[in-house]
């Protein structure tokens, strides 16, 4: 991703939910107080303070020397400094890392959230959608980094071999995999499914598998209940959290 690319925000949005880096924070935010038409241009001085984080409008509240996250303090000043007018530029940002924010903090920020002030916009960034409540996801516009996972969507044999491999390591590692599944596009899904079948007949025919017999069968059943799921029109986060669940 170039200091270029747009992450095309809708205008009438004013929190976003983006699942991606840190880095694409500070993109988006240089996108939300570009001056120039073609945003973000990474050429004007809003965009070049941004990047190189000292534009008076763009903050990036972070937690106390040797703490993991915000005080609750410290949220409530950030959100407090939503209110103020913009210095420089024709809006304020405020940017929150989604895993440095406790359930505490974001119920603090749920006022800001649901009316926040015409000149702000509020980015919670992250990797794990699951680091931030329902009613402050709720409240915000999902946008989703190319950086995570790629810009492209996801392969289905590659997925199949990451999949099998993320089994053999236990939970964490497929739940990692469940949002490059969803990514999947729909009209892959049966790739996907026909890969996994190939690669569990071939565990089972393989001795030094570390899967049981009854493990495999258990796999097996789950991607065939995936299947029945594709033809009665399931979306395919609904199937990659069955997969994902019950192979975990
Ligand atoms: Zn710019």
């Amino acid at each position: 991703m170039t200091a270029r690319q747009s992450f095309g925000v809708n205008a009438g949005a004013r929190a976003y939910n983006l699942r991606g880096t840190r880095e694409e924070a500070v993109r988006l935010a240089a996108e939300l107080l570009c001056g120039s038409e073609t945003k973000p241009c990474g050429k004007c001085a809003h965009c070049e303070k941004v990047l190189r984080g000292i534009h008076p409008d763009a903050e990036f509240p972070s937690p106390e020397t040797g703490k993991k996250q915000l005080s609750l303090e410290r949220v409530r000043e950030a959100a407090a400094s939503a209110y103020l007018m913009p210095n420089e530029a024709s809006a304020r940002v405020v940017v929150f890392a989604a895993d440095e924010l406790s359930v505490l903090g974001q119920n603090a920020l749920l006022k800001l959230l649901e009316e926040p002030p015409a000149h702000i916009h509020i980015i919670l960034f992250g990797q794990s959608p699951a680091s931030l409540i329902p009613t402050v996801r709720s409240r915000c516009a999902e946008l989703r980094g190319t950086e995570v996972y790629g810009e492209t969507s996801p392969k289905p044999s590659a997925l199949a071999e990451e999949l099998i491999s993320a089994a053999k390591r236990g939970g964490a590692a497929l739940s990692k995999l469940s949002f490059a599944l969803e990514e999947l596009d729909r009209a892959d899904v049966p790739a996907l499914l026909n890969e996994l079948r190939r690669r569990i007949a071939a565990e089972a025919r393989d001795a030094r598998s570390p899967f049981h017999g009854e493990t495999l069968a258990k796999m097996l059943s789950t991607v065939e209940e995936c299947g029945k799921y594709l033809e009665y029109n399931v979306g395919t986060p609904h199937i990659a959290a069955k997969l994902c669940a019950e192979w975990g």
